[in-house]
């Protein structure tokens, strides 16, 4: 019984608890194992600055809030940290700038990154494609864990919801890929078990990365070929 408990655990991950358990429509060949047939590629897809103009938005308000202080445009941003490089440019930018997305109506009024949001429908409906979004939400949460939230079902449905991975360490969470556009992505778990490719934006665009470490320059780009350079290749009939 204990035996037939792990079988049922280790298969029911994959392929569902029917199939472990016979129940489910036999594979077409019968000589295909299992996994080749049944995994799926999970791909996990980071929200501010990869779907969601977290740069864009927060220049805008910057700049409507603060009219008379200086600012960084797009072009010369570098670093992930925006609150860090306006510290270095006025000492007194760098809390005003954390002010602007501690704000209510911050995250909810983003804009979508161009292409970010057919694509990202289009990928979860690729076969064999399980798409999360993973979000870290800032430290000051009053309204951003809610705004992402309300972000995600305005722009992508209710039904999507069910996809959002809110964590401040992303190390810990399992896939495939993580499309991301934050250059290092560090945390409790050492090895990761998924190849971060980093999203272009504003800030990482100078960055010179070592192979085999790769980039998804936009939405515009084959990102399907990235999640097919994943996908296992199909088993061969035994
Ligand atoms: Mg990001």
């Amino acid at each position: 019984m204990l035996l037939l408990g792990r079988f049922v655990h280790l298969h029911a991950k994959h392929c569902g608890p029917f199939t472990a358990l016979g129940l489910g429509r036999a594979p077409r060949s019968g000589a295909r194992s299992c996994s080749a047939m049944c995994r799926h590629l999970r791909v996990l897809v980071d929200m501010d600055g990869v779907l969601a103009d977290f740069e864009g938005g927060f220049l805008k308000k910057f700049r409507a809030r603060f009219p008379e202080k200086p600012y960084i445009a797009l072009e010369d941003r570098r670093g992930f940290w925006v609150s860090e490089q306006y510290g270095q440019l006025r000492s007194e930018l760098s809390e005003k700038a954390i002010s602007i997305w501690e704000s209510k109506n911050f995250f909810i009024e983003l804009d979508p990154i161009p292409g970010a949001v057919e694509a990202v429908k289009q990928m979860a409906k690729l076969e064999n494609t399980d798409v999360f979004i993973c979000t870290s939400p800032i430290k000051k949460y009053r309204y951003c864990a809610y705004e992402k939230y309300a972000w995600v079902e305005k722009h992508f449905g209710q039904e999507f919801l069910e996809q959002i991975v809110l964590t401040r360490d992303k190390t810990v969470i399992s896939g495939d890929l993580l499309i991301d556009d934050r250059p290092d992505i560090t945390g409790a778990e050492p090895n990761p078990s998924w190849e971060h490719v980093l999203f272009t934006a504003c800030h990482n665009k100078h960055l010179q990365l070592q192979p085999p470490s790769r980039r998804l320059h936009s939405w515009a780009e084959d990102w399907r070929a990235i999640l097919d350079s994943k996908r296992s290749p199909p088993s061969r009939a035994i």
